[in-house]
């Protein structure tokens, strides 16, 4: 393989730069010119785009689209102070000195919550109206200052943000679990990854929240990264802003919020998590191309080889197919190519295949090779397909499952964490201090409290969930925590 073209460190040895050269030779984004943005490619924006429309099947039935500004007054952020503490100095202000009548600063958006629920305050009358949801796909800013990771870490991203105002709390709390659950199939069967699901610890929640769920998703470094947030607001916003609605007897009620999110972030854990030394792997659901047709010709065969790759390619109903026809390029350098752009198939025809009416399979995930006979070539690709999807998910799988480790003592978690990294569970007393040890030592904090170790703070609030002592101070365990590096 060329080098300008081909990834030039293993993933394994140095992953941050791994990482980075996918990112630019996959052609999925650069940098852009002011530090902490990115260029979304169209190859990464269809990644996006795909992201985007299967998520937005999902809500299509209940939730409308809308758009709210990218400027957001200062006075509506300092109206709920959680929200000024929380995001502080990563929230940028437009201070144009040429404006002369600019009686405020403008805060250029980092969420939206303050001038969705100002504009809830407006809109909101009656019970009749709730619950009322919507969404808006917008780009958020953060001017955090830290080396820029195009899709995992910039100043600048797009994202999905929901917004939601019910009567009640059983019902936003519902609704922050269901927008949840659906991220979780986002990520488990669009993105193919395994994730975990559960509540933040109560002081890392999203400001002002009642509770702050996440999906999590272990990357093969062995760092979690939060992979979608849902919080169930309460009624901290509406008091906040006077969100009152009348309900069916007339009398005045204040409202419930709930708020969720998805990010580009998403494609920094598609690529981390399926990629391998030769670029990236994606899985055939994402894929914007599925199968690659490769002809390999000579000037005496290239008409009888091009002939039978349209055949093939008419084989291939319903599955982005791309037949790359390139002159000026060798097969050699169109296999690396595809390769490092992840396509999950391709499919060579040379004048050997031509002849017989076969097809050489090669799969991106396992580089496996077989040859098909064309009037099979769209049964059998269809389940190649679902194979390699299958492969994929379960890979990932296991190498969770190995990576999720019990400790019952702090030497034990900061030796397991130093040592293999993943997940480490522990028995927790609840307090924020335990946790800073652990993180002032390994750099590691709990990335959440899964459902699944049943710590829902109802549960906890009625006694805990385990028995035992804290891992970190010997106190009484309240619940199990996981304790991770993250992204
Ligand atoms: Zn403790």
């Amino acid at each position: 393989m060329s080098q300008e073209l081909g990834v030039t460190v293993d993933k394994e040895n140095d992953i941050h730069e791994w990482y980075r050269q996918v990112v630019m030779k996959a052609d999925l984004a650069d940098y852009g010119p002011v530090q902490g943005t990115m260029i979304v490619k169209p190859y990464g924006m269809k990644l996006w785009s795909s992201i985007r429309s299967e998520f937005q099947d999902k809500i299509d039935n209940e939730v409308d689209n809308a758009y709210f500004p990218l400027f957001i007054p200062e006075r509506l952020l300092d109206k709920e102070e959680d929200i000024v503490d929380g995001f502080g100095a990563e929230v940028a202000y437009v201070e144009d000195g040429s404006e002369k009548d600019m009686e405020e600063r403008v805060a250029i958006r980092p969420t939206s919550e303050s001038i969705v629920t100002d504009f809830f305050s407006d809109e909101i009358r009656s019970h009749r109206q709730l619950p009322y949801r919507l969404n808006q796909w917008a780009n958020v800013v953060r001017w955090e200052v830290s080396d820029t990771r195009p899709f995992l870490r910039t100043r600048e991203f797009l994202w999905q943000e929901g917004h939601t105002v019910h009567e009640t709390h059983e019902e936003a709390e519902a609704e922050a679990r269901k927008r949840l659950k659906q991220y979780e199939e986002i990520v488990e069967e669009h993105l193919a990854i395994p994730s975990v699901l559960g509540y933040k610890p109560e002081h890392d929640k999203f400001p002002g929240a009642d509770y702050t769920y996440t999906i999590e998703t272990l990357m093969p470094d062995g760092r979690s990264i939060q992979s979608g947030t849902s919080h169930n607001l309460g009624q901290h916003f509406t008091e906040a802003f006077d969100v009152t609605y009348e309900d069916e007897s007339s009398e005045e009620k204040t409202a419930y919020t709930t708020s969720w999110g998805i990010s580009t972030r998403l494609i920094g854990s598609l690529i981390l998590a399926h990629g391998d030394d030769n670029g990236l792997r994606l899985p055939p659901t994402i894929a914007p191309i599925q199968v690659v047709v490769v002809p390999i010709y000579q000037d005496d065969n290239k008409e009888e080889v091009l002939e039978f790759s349209r055949e093939a390619e008419n084989e291939l109903k319903g599955i982005r197919t791309e037949v790359d026809r390139r002159d000026h390029r060798t097969p050699g350098y169109k296999f690396n190519e595809w390769e490092l752009k992840g396509v999950p198939l391709r499919i060579e025809i040379g004048p050997d295949e031509a002849e017989s009416g076969t097809a050489t399979l090669v799969r991106r995930d396992t580089g496996d090779r077989e040859e098909v006979e064309i009037d099979r070539l769209g049964d059998r690709v269809d389940e190649l397909m679902a194979g390699i999807q299958e492969q994929m998910y379960r890979e990932l799988e296991t190498y969770q499952e190995d990576n999720i480790r019990t400790a019952e003592s702090k030497e034990e978690m900061l030796g397991t964490i130093g040592r293999s990294r993943g997940y480490v569970r522990a028995k927790w007393c609840g307090s924020e201090s335990c946790e800073a040890e652990i993180k002032d030592e390994v750099a590691a904090e709990i990335v959440v409290l899964p459902f699944e170790e049943d710590s829902s703070p109802e549960a906890v609030q009625s006694g805990g969930t385990v028995e035992g002592e804290c891992a970190v101070c010997g106190g009484e365990a309240r619940k199990w925590a996981w304790y991770a590096k993250n992204y």
